[in-house]
């Protein structure tokens, strides 16, 4: 998760366990759109079709996607779209699931799913470093209907914008949210935790680290023109946080 950064430096940051694992969050982020009504989710969590040595390795814990919404008071049903940042199996596999005959169907049947052209066409054909991530059975089930292509930047709603990135992943998209005149910004993996707000602090899993430093940098700029609420998907203990200034350098203040 910490790419070059060595590990005397991160294991500061976040401890890891006997097998140099770290604890890392599944974090989604769920909108409740005032002005039309619909309940927009971004990404969908690990899932549960992978087997017990997938789990294992990656010490997966915590509820399917359709529990934590009933937890949180939402009727998975209810849910009208979704918006998915990209298809690595961590962001992607809870949005669909084997059912009672073993079928792979969609987890919210009435979503449409808003992916970048450029993410599918990489999941169709991946490369040789990303095959293991990118499982045809997290995209497949999504069938035309559910599947909304984007192509590049877009506003999908009022008020609620995905703009494309291609550094962690080609085609990855970040969402930007905006009303009552604040605006929020959900990362993906253009920073996991708040601690990759740091511009070379890039992951291994990143496909073109030059370019998650050139992105990172616009994102930073703009998010500090706009103050905008920073959220992280993978942070183990950080919602969500806001740029300040401190002796010079930028950091991400926790809220
Ligand atoms: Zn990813």
């Amino acid at each position: 998760m910490f790419g070059s950064v060595p590990r005397p430096m991160w294991e500061r940051l976040i401890a890891p366990d006997a097998l140099h694992r770290i604890p890392l969050a599944l974090r989604l982020l769920l909108l409740e759109h005032a002005t039309d009504g619909r309940t927009v989710l971004v990404d969908g969590g690990v899932g549960d079709k992978e087997d017990d040595a997938f789990r294992d390795r990656f010490a997966v814990d915590g509820p399917t996607l359709p529990a934590a919404l009933r937890e949180i008071g939402v009727d998975p049903g209810t849910v009208t779209d979704v918006v998915m940042t990209h298809l690595h199996f961590d962001h992607a596999g809870g949005l669909t699931h084997r059912d009672a005959s073993g079928t792979l169907v969609p987890t919210l049947p009435h979503a449409r799913h808003f992916l970048q052209v450029s993410n599918r066409d990489n999941c169709l054909a991946p490369n040789p470093r990303e095959r293991a991530s990118y499982l045809r059975e997290n995209l497949d089930p999504l069938t035309d209907i559910a599947l909304e292509l984007v192509d590049g930047d877009a506003e999908i709603f009022p008020g609620v914008r995905v703009e494309r990135s291609d550094g962690h992943t080609v085609g990855m998209q970040t969402v930007r949210v905006e009303g009552g005149g604040r605006v929020v910004r959900y990362l993906a993996d253009l920073a996991p935790t708040h601690h990759h707000m740091r511009l070379p602090f890039t992951m291994g899993y990143d496909m073109c680290t030059q370019t998650v430093m050139d992105e990172k940098a616009r994102l930073i700029a703009a998010a500090r023109e706009e103050e905008a609420i920073l959220i992280f998907e993978h942070d183990p203990v950080v919602v969500a946080a806001r740029l300040v200034e401190e002796r010079g350098r930028v950091i991400a203040q926790p809220l």
